[in-house]
């Protein structure tokens, strides 16, 4: 397969994208990326890797973090971790809080904002050295100590951050956030604002596509029996309300983040990562949701079934 063809290809097709929306104004260090930026990042089963466009430009990987925080956490505390946070798809908004209230406290799945919190939590009370245990662990996956938080993100999703505040104080007081709330949120907003390029995160992942193993130097990072159930959280969970919409058009288990980052995987196959600042109205990358949806309809790489393309326009 020629992925760099391909990407041309996309890129080619996209130069002129018109729906390529708003970036995340709500955090005030966010506003301040540039719309047009736009990089995809593969990396293959095999360790190949190809690059199109910013891959190397750091941006702000929000909620992409929090599959990172939670296999960490389902590596310290294994299947217990069920008992503080669901697997079901939310069906709202990454930061809507009216289920938490008719769930008693439990969210829906750890990646969106409440669930993310009750794992930060969770790793407050299993680490001594959480920011640098945390951070350890994100550097080694993706073969680059350089990677680092962001302070001056994290401190400005601080200042603004109501909405987490009602989250985890309603958690709280249902008995699910065993720390200081404000020390639970400050671990959150840095996890959040941890930063990465295109190329860090697709080889942050890779090892969700090879049953669990880091290919940079052999570890398990979870079991093959983990992993599958972390893939599963991701497809059904990763993009808030347009999860599913997601698995019809791309068809990978994934994760955005509101910085404009995606990264997908397909097993035994790759690891493919995009950023484009601009989001639609669900909180996701525009075109980075279209770029993906093109890229596995021409590659035919889809945990559903290859199909044949007919035309050139099959994927509109
Ligand atoms: N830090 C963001 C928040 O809590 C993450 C949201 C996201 O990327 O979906 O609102």
């Amino acid at each position: 397969m020629n992925y760099q063809e391909i990407f041309e290809k996309i890129s080619d097709e996209l130069k002129d994208f018109e729906q390529i929306g708003q970036v995340a104004a709500y955090i005030p260090a966010l506003a301040k990326a540039n719309p047009n930026s736009f990089g995809m990042y593969l990396v293959t089963e095999e360790g190949h890797e190809y690059a199109h466009g910013d891959t190397d430009t750091p941006f702000s990987i929000q909620s992409i973090s929090k599959v990172l925080s939670l296999v960490y956490a389902f590596k310290l505390v294994g299947t217990d971790l069920w008992k503080r946070v669901g697997v079901e798809p939310s069906g709202s908004p990454f930061n809507s809080l009216v289920q938490l209230e008719y769930e008693q406290g439990i969210p829906r799945n750890p990646l969106i904002n409440a669930g993310a919190i009750v794992i930060c939590d969770i790793l407050l009370s299993h680490l001594n050295e959480p920011y640098d245990n945390f951070i350890a662990f994100v550097r080694e996956l993706a073969g680059n100590s350089g990677i680092d938080y962001s302070s001056k993100t994290a401190e400005s999703e601080k200042a603004c951050g109501f909405k987490n505040n009602a989250h985890i104080n309603l958690m709280k007081s249902f008995g699910n956030i065993e720390n200081d709330v404000e020390e639970v949120l400050d671990f959150y907003f840095h996890l959040c604002s941890i930063e990465m390029s295109c190329k860090d995160l697709a080889q942050t992942f890779m090892f969700l596509a090879r049953s669990g193993k880091n290919p940079l130097n052999g570890k398990q990072v979870l079991s093959a029996r983990e992993t599958k159930r972390i893939n599963a959280i991701m497809l059904l969970c990763g993009f808030y309300d347009e999860a599913g919409e997601f698995a019809f058009k791309v068809g990978l288990p994934g994760k955005s983040g509101v910085g404009g980052g995606i990264v997908a995987i397909y097993p035994d196959q790759y690891s493919i990562a995009v950023w484009s600042p601009g989001l639609n109205s669900k909180g996701n990358s525009s075109k980075g949701i279209k770029a993906l949806e093109i890229f596995t309809t021409i590659t035919q790489s889809n945990v559903f079934g290859p199909s044949p393309i007919f035309d050139e326009l099959e994927y509109e």
